[in-house]
C-alpha cells in the first residue's frame, strides 16, 4: 500500500484530479488491455474508453504514468523530464487540437547551441553559425547559400547520416557539429546510419535559430505527467503501475491487447535481439539562478563524454533561486530509447513486423512496438490513426 501511494503521489503531483490508480487489476474482464502508459498508451486508453465505453486496464512496469515524457519536481522543486529533455511540436492542427483538450500550453520555442571551437553558436547551422565560426560577414541568404555550395561535396545517392550533411554542408562543418556528436549518441559512425538521422536537423541560410520549424511549438503548461493524468482519468480506465505485462498476461483477460513495449520482448527475442541505443542521464541541482543560455548546449566534442545539457528552466518557465540540469551520456546498456535507424535492423524489425501483423488480438503501437524513431506528435498520430482503424471495425461489425 505505501508503494502505491507513493506510486500515486509521483505519478500525478499535486493535480486535484487523477486516474484510478490501483494495485491490482480490479476486473477480471477487459475489453482492452494496454501495455505502457506512453504517448501510445495513454492516447488509446482514453479514445477507447470515452468514445466506444470500452473497459480498459492500462499497465505500466514503471512507478509512474506518461512513459519516457515523464516529468517531475525534484529534490529543489525544480520540474525536470526524467528521461530527458521533451519538447513538444508539431505542423498537425488535428494532434494539436486533440492534446489541447488535456492540457492548457506554454508558449515555446526552442533553441540549442552547439559548443564548437571554445565557441556558442546556433545549430542547426545558419548564417549566424557561418559569420561567428569562421569571422564571416555574410549578409544575405543568397550569400550564405553560395558560401555553403563551395564547401559542398556533391554526393551522388544520399543514403547515409554522412551524406546528407556532406552534400549540404561539406566535411569540416561536418566533422565540427555532426560526427562526433552522432558517433557518441549512436555508438556508430554517421556512414553507418540511414540518412533519416542527421536529415532531422536543417540547415538554414537565414538566422532563424529555433531548433524547430513547426506550427505548433509549445509545452504544456502544468507539464507533461499533468495532462497524462488527464488523458487517464476516466472512470472505464484503471490503471496498474509497477506491473510487468509479463507477470499478469495469464492472470487479466482480455478481448484485445494494445502493446507499445518494445516489438522484440513481446516475442521473446525470437529472430534475435533488436539494437536500441539507451541513455543514461545524470541529473544536477547547481546552487546559481541560471547555467546557460539556452534550454539545450551540444557537445559535439568526440572528448567529452556526454552530449548534451539541459537546463530546464528555460523549458517550464519557471522562477526559483536555482537551477536544474540533465548531462545525457549514451550508452549501449539500459533501457531502450531509440530504435537505430539502418538496413540491418530495419530487416530484423520486418521479421517482427510480420509476425506481428500474424498475431490477431493484438495491436503493436509506439516507438518500441513499432521501431520508428518517432517524436512525441508522431507517435500520437499513430494511435489516432489506430483508433480510427479500430472504430471503422467497431462500426462494420455493429452493422453486420
Ligand atoms: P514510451 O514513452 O517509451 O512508452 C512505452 C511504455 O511502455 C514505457 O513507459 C514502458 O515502461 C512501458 N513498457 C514497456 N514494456 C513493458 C512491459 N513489458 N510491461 C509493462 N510496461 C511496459 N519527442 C519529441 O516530440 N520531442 C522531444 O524533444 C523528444 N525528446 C526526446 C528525448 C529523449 C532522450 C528520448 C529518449 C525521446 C525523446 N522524444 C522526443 C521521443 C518521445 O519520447 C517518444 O516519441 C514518445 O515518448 C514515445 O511514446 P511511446 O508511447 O511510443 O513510448
Ligand atoms: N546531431 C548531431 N549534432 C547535433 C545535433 C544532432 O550530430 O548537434 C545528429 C545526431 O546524430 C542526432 C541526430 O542529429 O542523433 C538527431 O538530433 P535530434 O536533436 O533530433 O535528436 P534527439 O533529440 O531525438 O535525441
Amino acid at each position: 500500500h505505501a508503494r502505491m501511494a507513493a506510486c500515486v503521489a509521483q505519478a500525478v503531483g499535486s493535480r486535484p484530479t487523477a486516474p484510478s490508480i490501483i494495485a491490482s487489476h480490479k476486473h477480471d474482464y477487459y475489453d482492452y488491455l494496454i501495455v505502457g502508459a506512453g504517448f501510445a498508451g495513454a492516447t488509446l486508453a482514453e479514445r477507447l474508453a470515452s468514445q466506444h465505453d470500452a473497459k480498459v486496464l492500462v499497465v505500466d512496469k514503471r512507478p509512474h504514468i506518461a512513459g519516457n515524457a515523464y516529468d517531475r519536481p525534484d529534490e529543489a522543486g525544480i520540474l525536470i523530464h526524467q528521461y530527458g529533455p521533451h519538447i513538444f511540436h508539431t505542423n498537425s492542427d488535428e494532434i494539436f487540437a486533440y492534446l489541447s483538450q488535456f492540457t492548457a500550453w506554454r508558449p515555446y520555442e526552442h533553441r540549442v547551441l552547439a559548443q564548437v571551437r571554445d565557441k556558442l553558436v546556433p545549430i542547426p547551422i545558419n548564417r549566424t553559425t557561418l559569420n561567428a565560426l569562421f569571422d564571416l560577414d555574410l549578409r544575405t541568404e543568397e550569400e550564405a547559400a553560395d558560401y555553403l555550395a563551395s564547401r559542398a561535396e556533391p554526393v551522388d545517392t544520399i543514403v547515409t547520416s554522412e551524406d546528407v550533411v556532406i552534400s549540404a554542408v561539406g566535411r569540416e562543418l561536418y566533422e565540427l557539429f555532426f560526427q562526433g556528436y552522432t558517433r557518441k549518441q549512436w555508438g556508430i559512425d554517421p556512414s553507418d546510419l540511414d540518412k533519416a538521422v542527421t536529415a532531422r536537423i536543417p540547415t538554414r541560410t537565414n538566422t532563424d535559430d529555433r531548433y524547430f520549424g513547426d506550427k505548433h511549438q509549445a509545452m504544456p503548461a502544468d507539464g507533461f505527467t499533468a495532462m497524462f493524468a488527464n488523458m487517464l482519468n476516466h472512470p472505464n480506465i484503471d490503471l496498474m503501475l509497477g506491473t510487468d505485462f509479463k507477470d499478469i498476461r495469464k492472470a487479466v483477460r482480455a478481448d484485445h491487447i494494445i502493446y507499445t513495449g518494445p516489438v522484440d520482448e513481446y516475442f521473446d527475442f525470437r529472430f534475435g535481439k533488436l539494437p536500441y541505443r539507451s541513455l543514461r542521464f545524470e541529473h544536477k541541482v547547481l546552487d546559481t539562478a541560471q547555467h546557460q543560455p539556452v534550454a539545450v548546449v551540444n557537445y559535439p566534442d568526440p572528448d567529452v563524454p556526454y552530449t548534451r545539457i539541459t537546463e530546464y528552466k528555460h523549458l517550464t518557465g519557471q522562477t526559483h533561486e536555482k537551477t536544474s540540469l540533465t548531462y545525457e551520456y549514451p550508452s549501449a546498456e539500459g533501457d531502450p530509447y531509440y530504435p537505430i535507424p539502418r538496413p540491418e535492423n530495419q530487416a530484423l524489425y520486418k521479421r517482427y513486423e510480420a509476425l506481428a501483423d500474424a498475431t490477431p488480438g493484438v495491436t503493436f503501437v509506439g516507438r518500441l512496438a513499432t521501431y520508428r524513431y518517432y517524436n512525441m506528435d508522431q507517435v500520437v498520430g499513430q494511435a489516432l490513426a489506430t483508433f480510427r482503424r479500430l472504430d471503422e471495425k467497431r462500426k462494420s461489425l455493429l452493422a453486420s
